[in-house]
């Protein structure tokens, strides 16, 4: 039996992770939960949202499936995504974003991935305030980040069939920075050339995306580019409910949902769960486990063409009730 890291966290993140759960269990999976919690409901007791003990518990099973945690604002802490992912050297964030069946949206046959480096840019959190009236944040890009994750990007395309590799950034305005970006970007294209190259600015491949989205494949972004591009490529297949994430690292690698705690709708039963299940699935790909990671997408798949779905995607299920017919479904 494999063991894997289960980060709770809060908002929805109980009621998703218990539906992932669920649904993996049923699938017949069998998994010892390491259960690890971060965020405010750790900081009394162990004086960090982020203990070292979850980070201790990932690199010692390998992987993790964690559901979005909330960093508490104004006390000092640092973003505990953030500080999961440099802290593990997770440094690629791969957000794949294709047409769910029966979900409508205003496009069809989206199948764009966004890889997205995880570990600087302007998350490397350096800031100082030089007076009242003026403050400094540091964007930092570096050769080696930035060949790493240009390497995982063609790696992954061509593992996967894939055609094109876009590089994303604003190299027109950060001429130095993401200039840097481009250029490694353009020496790790160079040795594949069975790949498709191309550039876009950010600007413009976000209008591209909004007007014609089927004409991108691959999307290779530094860090922030690629947080706010793959809430936007979210938007294209059914929203941030059913957008699915990993981060990955040489050593450990963490899936999660694009979506973050949701407290709007936290303890209402109405979340959906779609995006940590299938966050989950390829959780199950990485630890070998693929035949029953496929059949619990079947299962979800099967669900929405049977036209049940939570609030988000226009439907009246309930979290639990939309788990129960994946479930109902992975049994048939
Ligand atoms: P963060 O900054 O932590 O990523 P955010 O500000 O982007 O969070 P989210 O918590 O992701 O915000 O929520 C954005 C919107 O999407 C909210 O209206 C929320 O209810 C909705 N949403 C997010 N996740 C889900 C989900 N799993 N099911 C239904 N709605 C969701």
């Amino acid at each position: 039996m494999k063991t894997i890291t289960l980060i709770q966290g809060d908002g929805i993140g109980p009621e998703i992770t218990e539906a992932a759960v669920k649904v993996i269990d049923a699938a017949g999976v069998k998994i010892d939960w390491d259960l690890q919690t971060a965020g405010e409901d750790v900081i009394e007791k162990e004086g960090s949202p982020l203990p070292e003990c979850v980070l201790e518990s990932v690199r010692k099973n390998g992987a993790a499936l964690k559901s979005p945690v909330t960093t508490p604002i104004g006390r000092g802490f640092r973003s505990v995504n953030v500080t999961l992912r440099k802290e593990l050297d997770l440094y690629a964030n791969l957000r794949p974003c294709c047409n769910l069946p029966s979900v409508k949206t205003r496009y069809e046959n989206v199948d764009i991935v966004v890889v997205r480096e995880n570990t600087e840019d302007l998350y490397a959190g350096i800031e100082e305030k030089i007076d009242e009236n003026t403050a400094h944040s540091i964007k930092i890009i570096t050769r080696g980040a930035s060949e790493r994750i240009a390497k995982f990007a063609f790696e992954y395309a061509v593992k996967n069939n894939r055609k094109q590799v876009s590089a994303v950034t604003k190299a027109n305005i950060c001429k130095l920075s993401d200039g840097l970006f481009l250029e490694a970007a353009r020496h790790i294209a160079e040795q594949y050339p069975q790949i498709q190259y191309r550039e876009i600015l950010v600007d413009n491949c976000c209008m591209q995306l909004v007007q014609n989205p089927c004409q991108f494949d691959v999307l290779l972004l530094p860090n922030l580019y690629g947080d706010i591009v793959s809430d936007l490529t979210a938007g294209l297949i059914g929203g941030l409910g059913v957008a699915q994430g990993a981060n990955i690292g040489e050593h450990c690698a963490v899936f999660e949902p694009v979506h973050g705690s949701a407290p709007d709708i936290a303890g209402q039963n109405k979340a959906n769960p779609t995006a940590i299940i299938l966050s989950a699935v390829e959780m199950l790909n990485y630890i070998g486990e693929e035949k029953n990671g496929k059949r619990i997408k079947s299962a979800l798949f099967e669900t929405f063409r049977q036209g049940v779905c939570t609030p988000d995607l226009g439907g009246t299920a309930s979290c639990c009730g939309f788990t129960d017919a994946i479930i109902k479904n992975l049994q048939e």
